[in-house]
């Protein structure tokens, strides 16, 4: 699940104007202690809100974003929100660097011919590169193309937590494997943002499809819900170009061979989408949140069908 950019509305009172005061989102954790004796630890974002546990002085906290006098981190694995007035930054913490392997040069100019070497060498091994580079067929009906797949969440940051602590970014991991190798046998050169249980920052994630040509940058995520009796598949894009034909293209192919509800393609301002210069959709692949929905996408049937899909989407949208 993708913390939505949600808009909320301040009603001043003496100005009664209506001010609009967006999320904002850390590209990457930032650490911070704790300077009170207890702190509480909510599960939402207000002061009424139920209470998951205590911090104390001296405790240190990661960081994922803001929202009004609230930051939010994970506690025991949830999503869990805190008064922000009681945190200081720690400077110079290292732990909190990400893994050198995925450091992203600064883009510069390259011929075409560097490009699709640089395509070809971020997901596979030499070896496989060349077989690859042996079998390429101009009527693969995916060749030519630079696809970006986005497994949301890893590392420290898990994404939702769901039926018997699932988590997300473990099913976003498995499910991107999947779609990269159908891609590919598609006959596309594909870039994965994070290959392992990494955190990668939103803004690196983006730096990566704008680091190539890229034709479409696909982020896959898990829903979550409060209620867990609500279930589906839903595709966002962002606004501005192509992406709403490639998102009802991809979420139209994921309906026509998975039966779960159809929540549709929308727009949506999540970071990987706002950011990006390319064009990006984010599908969420079922809430694991739903005991019944989350047996089913937890299995390779499942991860099979969301593969095919995905690659049929993008082929009828190319094909256009
Ligand atoms: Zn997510």
């Amino acid at each position: 699940m993708i913390r939505k950019q949600l808009i909320t509305i301040v009603i001043g009172s003496l100005l009664t104007l209506f001010i609009f005061i967006p999320v904002t989102h850390a590209d990457s954790g930032q650490t911070y202690l704790v300077q009170t004796e207890v702190l509480e630890v909510k599960n939402t974002p207000a002061q009424n809100a139920e209470v998951m546990g205590q911090l104390v002085r001296g405790d240190k906290i990661t960081i994922f974003q803001e929202k009004f006098d609230w930051v939010q981190t994970y506690y025991n694995g949830q999503e869990a929100w805190v008064a922000s007035q009681y945190l200081t930054p720690v400077k110079n913490d290292t732990s909190q660097k990400e893994s050198s392997d995925d450091s992203i040069p600064e883009p510069k100019k390259t011929t075409k011919k560097e490009k699709s070497k640089q395509h070809s060498t971020q997901l596979f091994k030499p070896e496989q590169v060349l077989t690859t580079a042996l079998s390429i067929d101009a009527n693969d009906p995916l060749s030519g193309k630079h696809i970006v797949i986005d497994p949301g969440h890893g590392g420290k940051d898990p994404g939702a937590i769901g039926v018997s602590h699932i988590k997300e970014k473990k099913l976003t991991l498995a499910a991107a494997e999947k779609v990269a190798k159908k891609l590919q046998d598609k006959g596309a050169t594909i870039t994965i943002t994070r290959k392992d249980d990494t955190y990668i920052s939103l803004k690196k994630r983006v730096q990566k499809s704008a680091a190539h040509e890229t034709d479409a940058f696909i982020s896959l995520h898990y829903n979550a819900f409060q209620n867990p009796s609500v279930g589906g598949i839903s595709t966002y894009y962002k606004s501005g170009d192509n992406s709403k034909e490639l998102a009802r293209s991809i979420q139209h192919s994921l309906m026509d061979t998975i039966n779960l509800s159809n929540r549709g393609a929308k727009q949506a301002d999540y970071h990987v989408l706002r950011e990006n210069n390319d064009t990006a959709v984010l599908i969420e692949l079922g809430f694991i949140t739903n005991p019944k929905e989350v047996e089913k996408i937890q299995s390779d049937t499942y991860r099979k069908k969301v593969a095919n899909s995905i690659a049929d989407g993008l082929q009828q949208y190319f094909d256009e």
